[in-house]
């Protein structure tokens, strides 16, 4: 298989759009190792990958957990692919977002992605290269009313995904992004439970439907192997064509949760 002899780290492997990509690396014969912060979580994923896959509790924002992870993926044949999935969100107006709750996202999202491809990074250069795949989202392109904290950190991580390939491409190391639209997960759960909103998003979709965690696992799958191979640097975009046209109305549903009067008033600074 194409992935024979590949050792992969999928960070935030152990539930939705992570553990796809796991299954999908793993089918085409890699070495999987996937991370998180719950044991129990990695646990239950690994009863779905093949006897050979590996994990490791790890929390991203934290530089030993990463290093640690990273020596658990590498053990045994050294790493070639390394993807950094792990992500959280956040809703509010940037008027009442807690500074605690925006280093949080900042810390999760993009240094995480930061420690992985630090540490991977030198892994797979020592390996004699190989590929890094970040995963991004639309809102890294799109404005969402509401979740600007996500979106900056999204933003910050494409850039990131261009000065890491840019930087790196002379060890072989090639470093790119898949950038989903919606999909149902645990993450998207208020979103995807809310028929307001989701049908705002589906709106926007020229292909006419949310996405699942295997149409971003297809798309991680071809930047992390040989087909690839002459391709760094790029962010693809796995959205049912989403970000040709124009980021959801969060504001709809933000109305819904607290109220019209609310709402307005927390644009004032006022936390309700
Ligand atoms: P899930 O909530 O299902 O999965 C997120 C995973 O990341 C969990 O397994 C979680 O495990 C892990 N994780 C969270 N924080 C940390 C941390 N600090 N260290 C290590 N692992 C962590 O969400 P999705 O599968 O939807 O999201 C995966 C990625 O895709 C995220 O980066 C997200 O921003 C991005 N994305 C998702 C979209 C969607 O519509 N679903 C759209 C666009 C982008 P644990 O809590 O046990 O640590």
């Amino acid at each position: 298989m194409k992935l024979d002899g590949q050792h992969a780290l999928v960070t935030g492997g152990g539930s939705g759009i992570g553990l796809a990509i796991a299954q999908r690396l793993a089918a085409d014969g890699a070495v999987v190792t996937i991370c998180g912060r719950t044991e129990s979580k990695l646990a239950a994923a690994m009863e779905s990958l093949p006897a050979s896959a590996r994990h490791a509790v790890c929390d991203v924002t934290d530089e030993e957990s990463v290093r640690a992870a990273v020596t658990v993926a590498a053990d045994g044949g050294g790493l070639h692919i390394a993807v950094a999935n792990a992500g959280m969100g956040a809703a509010g107006a940037i008027t009442t977002t807690e500074l605690s709750t925006w280093n949080a996202v900042m810390q999760t999202n993009l240094t995480g992605v930061f420690l992985t491809f630090k540490h991977a990074g030198a892994a797979i250069a020592n390996a004699g290269g190989g590929s890094m795949v970040a995963i991004s989202s639309i809102a890294g392109a799109l404005t969402h009313r509401y979740m600007g904290a996500y979106c900056v950190s999204k933003a910050a991580v494409e850039m990131l995904v261009k000065n890491t390939a840019d930087e790196m491409g002379m060890v072989g190391v090639r470093v790119n992004a898949v950038r989903p639209g919606l999909v149902p997960t645990e993450l998207t759960a208020a979103i995807t439970t809310n028929e307001f909103i989701q049908g705002d998003y589906i709106a926007q979709m020229p292909l006419g439907r949310t996405g699942t965690p295997e149409d971003v696992a297809e798309a991680v799958r071809y930047l992390a192997g040989p087909e690839a191979a002459w391709t760094t640097g790029q962010i693809i975009a796995v959205d049912g064509g989403h970000t040709l046209r124009r980021g959801p109305d969060m504001h709809g549903m933000m109305e819904q949760y607290i109220g019209a009067d609310a709402l307005r008033a927390t644009l004032h600074g006022e936390t309700t």
